[in-house]
């Protein structure tokens, strides 16, 4: 398959965030075409014009760039089969409409909403469209439009079975007298998905289509619209369904669904296209931890899988915190900066904003945890947990730890981490009758209000004998 036909796409419909089964389908899409050193178009679905909105384009542009999920083919790039976006391609619907009404596999149908509504209500199962506008009279034809009927455009759907093979799926097999003749171009002049999608994907040479399971049940529909326009029909694979753990669909209630909304939670874009690659599809080599890059590499069709893909959030968190420690120390504090922004950063210089993160990033499972994490760093004073001033600075056990530290304080090799491991282990030993642990609870609360966090060192040293002395004195005194 190595050759320069293989086209696929991905074509949301702009009317909300970009959602992470639509980013799942955009990754597949994406993986295959470089796999087989093909294109990746992006075409944006925006025939509903009342729901589409410009933000949510600017929404799905950001979200595929952020994961890294460039386009060779798209409105805002152009490429050799323009425009890319269906609401300036109403022109060419309109075109092929004709030729299928022309050609006599489409017709008008001037039936009003009421009178659908009514064969609906009659219907005793599953409403199929009667086909009463199929055969009309001429006679017919005028007295509907005198009376200002404005009609849609309707496909003839043939009785017979169709099959086809899915990548994913394997043989798949309709009964299409229950299909009825469907509409393409509603009476407003704008096609319908079914239709805009097909003349969308002939004229764009899309091989291959590569999306959720949800959208077979249209496949029928489409193939039949491909036939009638003699042209070739597409590959196609649907991919089973991404669940949330309680094995509903994955909305809201569970969280995010936007990946938007995941980035700005903390989770880093190679982490979650990483671990949206997985959601149906496995690695031959099992080895789940993959770049973009390797993903290319690894990925393939055959192993896709046609079960619903479970979306387990504690998987997401595992390995969003692997992405966290592997990610190098001068670009991991880059990005953490966006988390950083109400804290006066310019106290410290690059290295020792690197040596703070290096401190806190061992338990983050999101990167927005470590605002919270590195806040001790800032501030002259700090804010004491409470329960901590309680349970551990006020007991007479600390309050002596805290005097005889005090003491020390003048004296600590501030600008020496190795130095002040020494002195930390020595005073750790100095007290009699007290614990080595006990003695460092004591100091780490009083300097970060904490019993938890980054190796106390480097904190000392960070913080700096002001800081150290003031800090120590405020809790020897609460
Ligand atoms: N606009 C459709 C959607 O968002 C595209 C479906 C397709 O890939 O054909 O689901």
């Amino acid at each position: 398959m190595e050759n320069q036909n293989i086209r696929v796409r991905i074509a949301p419909s702009p009317t909300g965030f970009l959602h992470v089964g639509t980013a799942r389908t955009a990754l597949f899409n994406y993986l295959f075409a470089k796999k087989h050193k093909g294109s990746f178009i992006l075409r944006i679905e925006d025939t509903d014009l009342e729901r589409s909105k410009e933000e949510y384009i600017k929404n799905i542009y950001d979200s595929l760039k952020a994961m890294g999920l460039n386009w060779d083919e798209g409105p805002d790039i152009g490429g050799p089969y323009p425009p890319y976006k269906q609401s300036d391609r109403f022109d060419i619907y309109k075109k092929y409409a004709d030729k299928l009404v022309e050609s006599g596999v489409a017709y008008y149908c001037w039936c009003t909403q009421e009178e659908l509504e009514a064969e609906k209500e009659k219907a005793t199962s599953e409403h199929i469209y009667s086909r009463r506008c199929r055969n009309l009279s001429p006679e017919q034809v005028e007295s509907f439009k005198k009376e200002g009927r404005i009609p849609t455009i309707r496909f003839i759907v043939p009785e017979k079975r169709l099959k086809f093979d899915d990548i994913v799926k394997g043989s798949l097999d309709f009964d299409l007298a229950l299909i009825g003749d469907f509409v393409i171009m509603k009476s407003n002049g704008t096609p319908t998905y079914n239709f805009a999608v097909v003349v969308d994907d002939i004229e764009m040479k899309i091989s291959h289509i590569i999306r959720g399971e949800d959208h077979i049940s249209n496949t029928p529909k489409q193939i039949l619209i491909y036939e009638a326009m003699d042209a070739q029909i597409p590959k196609f694979a649907h991919v089973g369904m991404i669940l949330a753990p309680d094995r509903t669909k994955l909305s809201k209630r569970h969280g995010a669904t936007a990946v938007s909304e995941f980035i700005e939670q903390g989770y880093l874009p190679e982490a979650f296209v990483n671990f949206i690659a997985l959601l149906g599809w496995s690695p031959a080599d099992g080895q789940e931890i993959k770049s973009l890059d390797n993903l290319i590499e690894a990925f393939s069709l055959e192993r896709v899988s046609s079960s619903p893909a479970i979306f387990e959030f504690d998987k997401l968190n595992w390995m969003n915190g692997q992405y966290i420690r592997n990610m190098p120390l001068s670009e991991i504090t880059q990005r953490a900066k966006t988390y950083l922004k109400n804290y006066d950063l310019s106290i410290y210089t690059e290295a020792q904003l690197e040596t703070i993160v290096a401190a806190v990033r061992e338990p983050l499972t999101k990167l927005s945890e470590i605002t919270d994490a590195v806040s001790y760093f800032f501030g002259d004073s700090v804010e004491i947990d409470p329960e901590v001033k309680k349970d551990v600075i006020q007991i007479p056990e600390s309050q002596k730890v805290l005097q005889e530290f005090f003491n020390l304080a003048e004296s600590l090799s501030y600008d020496n981490i190795e130095e002040l491991h020494d002195q930390l282990a020595v005073f750790r030993k100095s007290i009699p009758d007290l614990k080595p642990k006990q003695i460092m609870w004591a100091i780490r609360a009083a300097l970060t209000g904490r019993i938890k966090g980054a190796d106390m060192a480097v904190i000392i040293s960070l913080l700096g004998k002001d800081r150290i002395k003031l800090r120590t004195n405020d809790a020897k005194e609460s």
